[in-house]
């Protein structure tokens, strides 16, 4: 497959003398090689950025609508094209890359229709004959930097808010998925947004990083990946009291309470755990079980994951560090039901039982094919466990009594939770977290907020 390999800045397609490559960590084969490029390319984008916005942001609504629609017929029309690249950089199988793709274009789709919909207060004053006018204007220069697990639609849920509200954007995608970004900034410029609306560069995340942060220039980070690299992100911000979005690890709990639908509630364990071979962050992290239904449940969980190949994970650095989880878990007294072994960036699916909070993998993101499991006795501690965390993400309740589960995502402290269902994401809900998981929202009105500014306008009386 031909590859596009040049960033993108103010309307201009351009590589650089040094570049890195792209491996695939399906098979290890050398893809392409992107532009390596620093500081100084960061700051040529945001400038550009910055003087397109001055136009852009005075476009209609209905402008930037059809420019966002015009993109998603594109992105649809290539979106086969768009999932083999997903799949050859990223690792997922063609047929999960495909349903990225329609995760994807669902937010462009999204925002197209939301673009219209940003309107304002007129409210009562204090003052006789006085009147406020509230208006939203966009924010101005939007730094978007993704992730690898899902390089297509943590682009969309970034870019297509932003364009909606009428801000510019500099996009750096993550190191090891250039390709898909590449691609979709590409059916942008074929959609028709105007020169340095939208700028993509690859290169040094340390060195591009820091110029996004800390030009007076960008007004927002937006920013999905480790809640390590948010929190150093977020002191770098300091300095110019930049606006972010912060969407950070997690560390699901997925609390099966003994009333549950075994059958069902394994799958769902299954699906969630192993969606993406378990690197994604809302994945159920932490299979919390109550006591009865324990033993049952985790054979039912072995069994199906059993059915699954070793899977490729991003690197080999991801399974040294799962492997370290296990390693950690094992010697406190957790039990290996499943797996437990790693070839290169190959992990075998796994599942662990007798998992308590000392041990690291209750508390950090395992990101991987593997289930951690650990039991409950009363719905306190579930609660209790669930919480025992930095984390905020999502939470997942399977229980057949309502009131029990409404009760125990009362006291979840997340910001998502899925009764008897692990399909939480969408376009159409607000997806975000709580604690250490970050801040603001993606998804719904919620989602085009974060790109506009509140304006109050008094007018009239003295
Ligand atoms: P992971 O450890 O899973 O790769 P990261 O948080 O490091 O997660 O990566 C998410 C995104 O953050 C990637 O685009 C990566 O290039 C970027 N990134 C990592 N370190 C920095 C940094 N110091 N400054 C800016 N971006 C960074």
């Amino acid at each position: 497959m031909d590859y596009k390999t040049q960033c993108f800045i103010g309307g201009e397609w351009r590589g650089s003398f040094q570049t890195f490559p792209i491996i695939s960590p399906r098979d290890g084969k050398h893809l392409a090689d992107v532009p390596l490029m620093g500081r100084a390319e960061a700051k040529e984008a945001i400038e550009a950025a910055s003087y397109a916005f001055r136009e852009w942001k005075n476009e209609t609504a209905w402008t930037r609508a059809d420019k966002l629609r015009e993109w998603h017929a594109l992105i649809q029309k290539n979106k086969k094209r768009l999932a083999a690249i997903i799949s050859a950089e990223q690792g997922k199988s063609e047929a999960e890359a495909m349903v990225e793709m329609d995760f994807a274009a669902s937010y462009v789709e999204w925002y197209a229709e939301e673009a219209r919909r940003v309107s304002g207060e007129i409210i009562q004053h204090p003052v006789k004959g006085s009147r406020g006018l509230v208006i939203r204007e966009p924010v101005g220069v939007v730094a978007a930097i993704t992730p690898w697990n899902f390089p297509a639609a943590m682009v969309a849920r970034k870019l297509s808010p932003a364009l909606a509200a009428g801000c510019s954007i500099v996009l750096k995608p993550a190191e090891a998925t250039p390709l898909t970004a590449i691609e979709l900034i590409a059916l942008a410029e074929e959609a028709g947004f105007p020169a340095g609306v939208i700028n993509l560069i690859t290169g040094n995340p340390q060195e591009i990083g820091k110029e996004l942060c800390e030009s007076k220039k960008v007004a927002k980070l937006s920013f999905t990946g480790s809640t390590a690299t948010g929190r150093l992100l977020l002191s770098q911000c300091a300095g110019t009291i930049k606006k972010t979005v912060m969407e950070l690890g997690g560390n699901a709990p997925f609390i099966i309470f003994a009333d549950a639908n075994l059958e069902e509630a394994a799958k769902a364990v299954i699906a969630s755990r192993f969606r993406n071979h378990g690197q994604a962050c809302i994945c159920a992290n932490r299979i919390i079980v109550e006591n009865p239904v324990c033993d049952e449940l985790s054979k039912r969980i072995a069994k199906l994951a059993a059915e699954f190949p070793p899977l490729p994970l991003i690197n080999r650095k991801a399974s040294e560090k799962i492997l370290g989880l296990l390693d950690d878990a094992k010697a406190k007294g957790a039990c290996i039901l499943l797996g437990g072994n790693a070839n290169g960036n190959f992990f075998e699916p796994t599942v662990i039982s007798g998992v308590t909070p000392g041990m690291r993998i209750f508390q950090e993101e395992i990101f991987g094919p593997v289930a951690a499991i650990c039991n409950f006795q009363k719905l306190d501690e579930a609660v209790n466990l669930a919480n025992d965390t930095e984390a905020g993400l999502a939470a997942y309740i399977y229980s057949v009594n309502l009131d029990k589960a409404w009760k125990t995502a009362d006291q979840i402290r997340t910001g998502m939770v899925g009764i008897n269902s692990i399909a939480i994401s969408a376009a159409s809900s607000p997806f975000g977290g709580m604690n250490q998981s970050g801040m603001g929202r993606e998804g719904r009105h919620f989602g085009i907020e974060e790109y506009l500014e509140v304006k109050y306008i008094s007018m009239g009386g003295f």
